[in-house]
């Protein structure tokens, strides 16, 4: 392995552990918390350490992006997992439902009716997580949480089955009471998922109830956005341990 895939293999043994402790100490059952392993503006030259670590699980927020990384991807390990993180626009809703296992970022009725006839046509139906803007952020996505017992009712009446809930804290904020608002409102609506907690907050996640955590940078290293559209991915050498 190069230097790069080294560093990535033993940052997702680290990471694999901090979960496992954080799980245990939340008093949660054996496989309780997945890690999705967020794959986004890295190649797949930096994401086979964690496929030969035994891995299957990712995360991509653009369409276009993982299809073209992750169709080839899928030939050699066909029970890759994979989950939308990013928002989606409703053209883009059933190449959406054609690669991905789990969306997480269902928010608007549009979207919901979309959805549901993508699925109908296709046979198959993701996992649903509804974003939930807990910070009520102007320039984010999802639902606020005071308008979220109604669209999931909606949704649900549309015939979509929705199984948890996401967020993403504001930016510089403790996050544990975003956590804990959205452990509170999928208890209210019984949804067993809860896809929060990324690099910097993982662990606080799991405390909360976290069923899913996200992490990225603190697996592939630091990402380069630079280049906006551009998909070439670069990794930096990872500084920390
Ligand atoms: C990029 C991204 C992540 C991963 O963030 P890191 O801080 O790199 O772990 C998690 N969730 C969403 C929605 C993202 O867009």
């Amino acid at each position: 392995m190069i230097p790069a895939q080294e560093q990535i293999a033993r940052n997702f043994a680290l990471i694999l552990a901090r979960i496992e402790a954080a799980r245990k100490s939340a008093l949660k059952p054996a496989g309780f918390t997945k890690l999705i392993a967020v794959s986004k503006f890295h190649d797949a030259e930096h994401i086979r350490p964690l496929l030969e670590a035994g891995h299957r699980l990712f995360g991509e927020s653009r369409i276009q992006e993982a299809q073209a990384k992750w169709l080839p991807l899928k030939r050699d390990y066909p029970d890759i997992e994979l989950h939308l993180i990013g928002p989606l626009q409703t053209n883009k809703a059933r190449e959406a439902v054609g690669l991905f296992d789990a969306i997480h970022s269902l928010d608007r009725v549009k979207l919901a009716r979309v959805l549901t006839s993508e699925c109908e046509r296709a046979g198959r139906s993701p996992v649903l997580f509804v974003q939930v803007n807990t910070g009520e952020e102007p320039q984010k996505a999802g639902v606020a949480p005071k308008d979220a017992t109604a669209f999931i009712a909606e949704a649900r009446g549309l015939g979509l089955k929705v199984n948890g809930l996401m967020c993403i804290p504001p930016l510089g904020e403790p996050p544990a009471p975003h956590f804990a608002l959205l452990a509170k409102l999928a208890a209210e609506e019984s949804l067993p998922l809860l896809s929060m907690g990324m690099s910097d907050d993982f662990e606080t996640a799991i405390r909360f109830g976290a069923t899913h955590v996200r992490v990225g940078s603190a697996l592939f290293g630091e990402r380069d956005q630079t280049g906006g559209s551009s998909a070439a991915a670069v990794v930096k050498p990872m500084v920390r341990p």
